[in-house]
C-alpha cells in the first residue's frame, strides 16, 4: 500500500526495460481485483503497479487499466483461445527459453541458425 491506501502490485526484474514488462502488470492490475483476495484487498478499485529495475522504478498508474488496454486484452484472449491459431512469431530470445523441442515445433529458431540476409545490422 502506498500513502494513499492504494493497492501496489509490484513486479521486480533483472534485465533491461521491455514494454511487455508494463503489460504483465497491466494484466495483473487488472484481474487481481477479481480475485477472492484481490476483491477483499482493493474493494472495487484497481491497484496501481510498479516496476522495480536495479536501477530505476517505473510506476504504472492505475488510469492505465483503461478501456483500450481492456479491449487490447479481450482480443489476446479471443486470439489465444480461439480454434484457429494464431501466426507463428518465433524469436531467438523466445526460442532459447522454450521446452518444446524442434522436433515437435518445425518454427523453434535454434541458435547459430541461418537467418537470411537482412539489412537490419
Ligand atoms: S520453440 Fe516453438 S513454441 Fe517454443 S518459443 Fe520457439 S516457436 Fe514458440
Amino acid at each position: 500500500m502506498n500513502d494513499f491506501g492504494q493497492l501496489i502490485i509490484e513486479d521486480c526484474k533483472s534485465g533491461k526495460q521491455k514494454i511487455a514488462h508494463k503489460y504483465q502488470v497491466l494484466i495483473y492490475m487488472l484481474l487481481f481485483p477479481l480475485s477472492p483476495k484481490g476483491k477483499a484487498l482493493c474493494q472495487g478499485q484497481t491497484p496501481a503497479g510498479r516496476l522495480v529495475y536495479p536501477d530505476e522504478i517505473v510506476e504504472i498508474s492505475p488510469l492505465d487499466v483503461d478501456s483500450e488496454f481492456k479491449d487490447f486484452f479481450l482480443q489476446t484472449v479471443a486470439i489465444i483461445s480461439g480454434s484457429t491459431p494464431p501466426p507463428q512469431a518465433p524469436s531467438h530470445w523466445e526460442c532459447r527459453y522454450c521446452n518444446v523441442p524442434a522436433a515437435y515445433c518445425p518454427a523453434r529458431i535454434e541458435l547459430g541458425a541461418d537467418t537470411g540476409k537482412h539489412d537490419l545490422f
